[in-house]
């Protein structure tokens, strides 16, 4: 296919986050490659303080603590992610940070912190007022229980084609409210939260990130779009692999999107709800997922 015919570049990401799907766009519209482009894009929600689930402002743990997870993929096949990291709001930037400035993919903790900033991160409080009123009101009957849709939005994962056709991606999360301390979800593992392959295409996820990380559903997703399956298909089977295998589907959510080669887009969820952001010509719509369960 001609690249005209892609009419490139693309930006799409989990959720209604419009502010930072049109970042996105309009950097690949400035000609920045797809990985700046996904970064920039993400840090519009990581900044967002009023986001309770992404960055500054993210939820905490149940010990009152904010860590967050995020990973990024090049189009070359080059990655790098941050687990448990506190105190450092850009943690994308820090992904890739690892990914180009050290010998590794993945940091955790207080060494993920240390990196960033011996890289100029700044250090922040990540907790917010309104963050810690809400988890001390959580604190007087502490029950683990992810909601589905939460305000609707969630993880910020997203998907960028740039100019040239190549694609890559970021994933970023404070993880779910009220996990226990330590807990690391799907978003930046790679080949679960995101994986990118160039001459394939793209898939992040969002949702509860165990069963996405039992399931390896960005992976999934990109080796059945290689196999022949449109972007479409690959995520109704990755989320149809999970609930064909859990009785307990009703009690959580999974979403995912995904890119092809040609600019193809496609979405699925368990639960109505879900949508996703699509910039391409100028144009940064909100679309609704098709979903899973139907009543
Ligand atoms: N997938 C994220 C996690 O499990 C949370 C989310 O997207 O809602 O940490």
């Amino acid at each position: 296919m001609a690249l005209n015919d892609l009419k490139a570049p693309i930006a799409i990401c989990t959720w209604g986050f419009v502010a930072a799907n049109a970042k996105a766009g309009e950097e690949l519209s400035k000609g920045i490659k797809a990985l700046d482009a996904a970064i920039a894009g993400v840090s519009v929600e990581e900044d967002n303080i009023k986001n309770t689930t992404v960055g500054k402002g993210g939820a905490p743990d149940r010990e009152g603590n904010v860590t967050l997870d995020a990973c990024v993929m090049d189009s070359n096949g080059d990655c790098g992610s941050v687990v448990c990291v506190e105190n450092i709001t850009n943690v994308a930037a820090l992904a890739k940070r690892v990914m180009t400035e050290t010998p590794h993919v993945m940091l955790a903790g207080s060494g993920a912190e240390e990196f960033a900033y011996s890289q100029g991160f700044e250090s922040d409080n990540l907790l917010t007022d309104s963050s810690k009123k809400a988890w001390e009101e959580w604190l007087k009957s502490p029950e683990y229980k992810p909601l589905i849709n939460i305000e609707n939005h969630d993880t910020i994962g997203m998907l960028c084609i740039d100019k040239d056709g190549d694609i890559a991606g970021a994933c970023t999360t404070s993880g779910l409210s009220y996990k226990m301390k330590g807990r690391v979800g799907d978003s930046p593992i790679i080949g679960s939260g995101l994986f990118i392959d160039n001459d394939i295409g793209g898939a992040v996820g969002t949702g509860m990130g165990e069963e996405i990380m039992k399931t390896v559903g960005s992976f999934l997703i990109v080796e059945l779009m290689r196999n022949g399956m449109s972007p479409q298909q690959a995520c109704e089977e990755a989320v149809q692999r999970i609930t064909r295998k859990n009785d307990h589907f009703n009690d959580f959510q999974i979403a995912y999107i995904a890119i092809n080669k040609s600019g193809d887009v496609g979405s699925y969820c368990i639960h109505k709800g879900f949508t996703y952001m699509k910039y391409q010509n100028g144009k940064n719509e909100n679309i609704h997922s098709d979903h899973y369960v139907k009543s």
